[in-house]
């Protein structure tokens, strides 16, 4: 059963799933395998197949099948308990049990279509989907957190090509959410005003780094990004919560994600990426700390960040928190304002 452990010394929680690998070989290096959904008809994740995963959760269906489903991750790194099961073992070390939900988003019944070439329409069933299936989690309060992202091409984690993302609840806020919760916070108390609003403005008014101002929402590389051609979306008016999207605010992020995605594959190729959606973490209160989450409609703004997984995250990185990144945004956004952009698929 997956276990979460707290590190004493870093303050980060871990998850300890077992359940995912067992043996030493599961990690040993060897020639990768033809993958399974390479042979023709295997993908468990194809119309077809629907046997092939745990039951569904939830599905939009249209009128030749299904358009969008979402099944339970088959290996999860969380799972659902009847206890938190908090304590310390030997005084320092804290654990808990693996508190949570793990789920899987079949973006669409096409194979060959993912979100940089999909129809409007289809990606904002996506969207649909995300925001039913995190509403749904969000009823649980042992869920604090819950995140929602998507592994593109195998150097990002992703073990299977269908287009797919995915959702794990945490019984924790993660670190790195605390971490700009707490930066926006301290920023609402001094000056009154949301930080991500004040950076949004601060882009459109400098225009080096935006790479798109359309349906409402605003692209650009962070003034530090991490990584070459790193992105990120955000809604032009102020929100802390992605649940609350209108339909149409819905199909102008489907529309807007579609065409980043479509630049990012008109420049550089089919690159690897993980996209991960940061919003509100579940406004659950706690004991002990009846405002915690009080100021977060004001101070907190949620967006999309998308990832490109071109360079390694090596020692230096790993032993310092810094990064080095040999692409300036500013020329990373001016190559992407640059691209046609790619006809969508039929579908
Ligand atoms: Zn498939
Ligand atoms: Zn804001």
């Amino acid at each position: 059963m997956p276990e979460l452990r707290r590190g004493p010394t870093s303050n980060r929680w871990v998850i300890v799933a077992p359940e995912r690998a067992k043996r030493p070989s599961d990690f040993e290096r060897k020639p990768a395998p033809a993958s399974t959904e390479e042979k023709p008809g295997a993908c468990p994740f194809c119309p077809g197949n629907e046997h092939l995963t745990p039951p569904e959760i939830y599905r939009i269906q249209g009128p030749d099948g299904w358009r969008v489903r979402v099944v339970p991750n088959k290996f999860p790194a969380l799972q659902d308990y009847h206890e938190l099961g908090r304590e310390s073992v030997d005084g320092v070390f804290d654990r808990m049990h693996g508190v949570g939900a793990h789920e899987v988003i079949l973006e669409t019944p096409d194979h060959n279509c993912g979100l940089a070439d999909m129809a409007e329409e289809q990606a904002k069933l996506v969207l649909d989907a995300y925001i039913a299936r995190i509403q749904d989690l969000m009823k649980n309060p042992w869920f604090r957190y819950i995140l929602l992202f998507k592994n593109h091409g195998k150097e990002a984690g992703a073990s299977l090509a269908h287009p797919h993302s995915q959702i794990i609840a945490t019984p924790i806020v993660p670190q790195e959410v605390r971490s700009s919760l707490q930066t926006a916070r301290a920023y609402y108390r001094s000056k009154e005003r949301c930080l991500f609003c004040d950076v949004m403005l601060g882009e459109i008014r400098s225009g080096e780094r935006i790479v798109e101002l359309v349906d409402g929402y605003v692209v650009s590389t962070p003034y530090a990004s991490r990584f070459p051609f790193e992105l990120v979306v955000y809604p032009r008016t102020h929100s802390h919560d992605f649940t609350t999207l209108s339909p149409e605010q819905r199909y102008g992020l489907a529309r807007t994600l579609v065409r980043t995605l479509g630049r990012l594959k008109a420049l550089l190729g089919d690159v690897p990426y993980n996209f991960v959606l940061k919003t509100t973490p579940n406004p659950v209160p706690r004991p002990g700390q009846p405002d915690y989450w009080s100021t977060l409609p004001y101070d907190y703004h949620w967006r999309i960040a998308i990832l490109p997984r071109l360079t390694q995250v090596a020692g230096f990185e790993w032993g310092t928190g810094f990064y080095i990144n040999p692409m300036p945004p500013e020329d990373a956004a001016r190559y992407l304002r640059e691209v046609k952009l790619p006809e969508s698929c039929a579908s």
